[in-house]
């Protein structure tokens, strides 16, 4: 469906080469690649809320991830890896804070330890640096307190906070002359029809919800919670819907901080999409627990009491979602039963670090991971981008789907981005 709107006022900054919607790592890092590319051209970033990084970008594990655990071949393995080493180049040369703590992924039984040996099998086909299987008696020389049958040591994993790494793209987007327009939620986009010279030059208008507009030759979008609904708005097809899932983190007493001084994550479930809860140093010196996975009621639904109407009715005429639920019944009934009695999570993390008791852990905060469901309800693992149709569909690159580890391979896929963008619109 495209919007053909009465006329609105035009912001006053004049006509656009490219507008980037949405003010999160991907469509950061990708404006400032652009910038790098073509200084000349002239850019914009329209974000909905009054800062930037409010969403996926600012509410998640903050661990730069390695690249073992995904499919060899796919975009999700090639850009994680490509990113990691992008990622550490970019915080050296300008000074953000990060730490590379490691990683151990923890085997506790017979079969999680075959299960630990194919995904070392996999992060060496990924290319992953310098990972170690690490036997059960030597797991205590990377992490003192940790117990298990056998793991993976992955010293490239570290942390960052990614939204001080979001706003730093932005800010080097703005000194290029890049302009960033915050409280700018886009509501649709229309050609232009005014003025048939300024058609050609900028022939879409992007309309934001309090009536404003500005003309563009084109568009690119990475509106996370909401790609999907941008993606209608261009003519495209509805699915992959996006279906919230709120990831909920603990955090440890400051008393049991010594106990855990790198990531330590369990052996994931290859029935289920994510990875576990694990256990992760943050760049504050805060541990957080988690996170789990729970269905929210709102795609912006960080906690229980968040409900939006429109988000609750769009899920429940979504079949997708149904077959999501029946197929995960059992183990989703489980993570909300240790969402609301959070005590229960406990076991799971003393499998790991025996020491920490339910006194060491409170509730903490929580994300919500924009999840890419098609309508036979099967997850979407990989990075998905779509354009729209029509004469404006032609003009608009939407990424519908880019799900973790986006942030940490947010500068790669920046670069994938950027060369779709010469490639589909010669930009
Ligand atoms: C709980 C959790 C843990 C994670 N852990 C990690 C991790 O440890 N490491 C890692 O690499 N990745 C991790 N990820 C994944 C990573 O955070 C995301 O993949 C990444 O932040 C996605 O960035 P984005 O820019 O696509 O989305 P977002 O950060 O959500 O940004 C999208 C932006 O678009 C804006 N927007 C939406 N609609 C509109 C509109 N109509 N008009 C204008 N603006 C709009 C939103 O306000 C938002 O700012 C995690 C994610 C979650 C949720």
């Amino acid at each position: 469906m495209i919007f053909f709107r009465k006329p609105c006022s035009t912001d006053s900054c004049g006509t656009f080469d490219l507008v980037i919607v949405g003010g999160g790592i991907i469509g950061c890092a990708t404006a400032r690649e652009m910038m790098v590319r073509h200084p000349n051209l002239k850019m914009a970033i329209v974000e909905k809320e009054n800062a930037l990084a409010k969403h996926q970008t600012g509410h998640n594990s903050g661990v730069v991830h390695a690249g073992i655990y995904y499919k060899p071949g796919s975009m999700k393995a090639k850009l994680c890896v490509e990113g990691l080493k992008l990622s550490y180049e970019y915080f050296c040369k300008h000074d953000i804070p990060h730490k590379k703590v490691g990683k151990l992924i923890v085997a506790q039984n017979k079969e999680q330890v075959k299960r630990l040996d194919d995904l070392y099998n996999r992060g060496i086909k990924n290319n992953v640096p310098d990972l170690q299987l690490v036997e059960k008696d030597c797991i205590s020389k990377y992490e003192a307190k940790c117990q298990g049958e056998r793991a993976l040591w992955s010293p490239w994993t570290g942390i960052v906070d990614w939204a001080v790494v979001c706003k730093h793209f932005a800010e080097e987007f703005k000194k290029m002359g890049g302009q960033v327009f915050l409280n700018y939620e886009v509501t649709g986009f229309s050609e232009m029809t005014e003025s048939t010279q300024r058609e050609e030059l900028a022939p879409i208008s992007v309309h934001s919800k309090d009536r404003r507009c500005i003309p563009t030759k084109y568009v690119l979008t990475c509106a996370g919670l909401h790609s999907d609904r941008l993606a209608v708005m261009t003519g495209c097809d509805l699915s992959p819907r996006i279906v919230p899932f709120r990831g909920e983190y603990l955090l440890l007493s400051d008393s049991k901080k010594h106990l855990c001084t790198t990531n330590i994550y369990p052996v994931p479930d290859p029935r289920f999409p994510f990875l576990g809860v694990h256990f992760t140093p943050r760049i504050n010196g805060e541990i957080w627990l988690g996170p789990n996975a729970v269905l929210a009621f709102a795609r912006e639904g960080y906690r229980w009491l968040d409900i939006n109407v429109k988000d609750c009715i769009e899920m429940a005429r979504f079949p997708g979602l149904y077959k999501l639920c029946f197929r995960y019944f059992f183990p989703g009934c489980k993570e909300v039963i240790k969402s609301i009695f959070y005590p229960l999570a406990v076991r799971d993390l003393q499998k790991f670090i025996p020491e920490v008791s339910f006194r060491d852990i409170k509730r903490g905060p929580a994300g919500v991971r924009a999840q890419a469901l098609d309508n036979n309800g099967n997850l979407v693992d990989d990075f998905v981008f779509d354009g729209g149709k029509g004469k404006i569909g032609g003009r608009v690159l939407h990424c519908r789907n880019a799900p973790s580890p986006a942030a940490t391979s947010s500068m790669s896929i920046a670069k994938f981005i950027a060369d779709k963008l010469k490639t589909d619109f010669k930009l």
